[in-house]
């Protein structure tokens, strides 16, 4: 998708800060920190939202979440713990339609979210 901002990372148009690639994610550090440590990683094909999933993306989701799992590890927060969100749609606050989840640590977080 030409118009999407993470599109642009993917394809290097802009460079993001990046923590971590493969063939088929990037990872990268959010430009509005809510955490020590947040980082946003996306599937490196363009994907809206979580509603666009299908089956056929079912490996594709479990990578992006040992992704998350791999790079809480290299940021030294899986001890301490964190939360992996990915928000859909307006009432969940997704303001980037091209699906990442959200890694947040570094600090203690409160429940429910706002
Ligand atoms: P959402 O609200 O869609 O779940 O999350 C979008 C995230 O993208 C936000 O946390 C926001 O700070 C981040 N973001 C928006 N624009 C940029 C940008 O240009 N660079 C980076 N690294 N993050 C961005
Ligand atoms: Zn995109």
């Amino acid at each position: 998708m030409s118009d999407c901002l993470f599109c642009k990372f993917v394809n290097a148009e802009i460079e993001p800060d990046k923590v971590y690639e493969d063939d088929d994610l990037l990872a990268f550090r959010d430009i509005n920190p809510q955490a020590p440590t947040h980082i946003l990683i996306i599937p490196k094909r363009h994907i809206a939202t979580l509603n666009e999933l299908e089956p056929s993306d079912q490996a594709l989701m479990g990578k992006l979440t040992l992704a998350a799992q791999k790079i809480a590890n290299d940021e030294g927060i899986d001890g301490g713990g964190y939360r992996l969100v990915i928000n859909c749609n307006s009432d969940a606050g997704q303001s980037v339609f091209h699906i990442h989840m959200h890694l947040l640590g570094g600090r203690s977080m409160g429940w429910p979210p706002g």
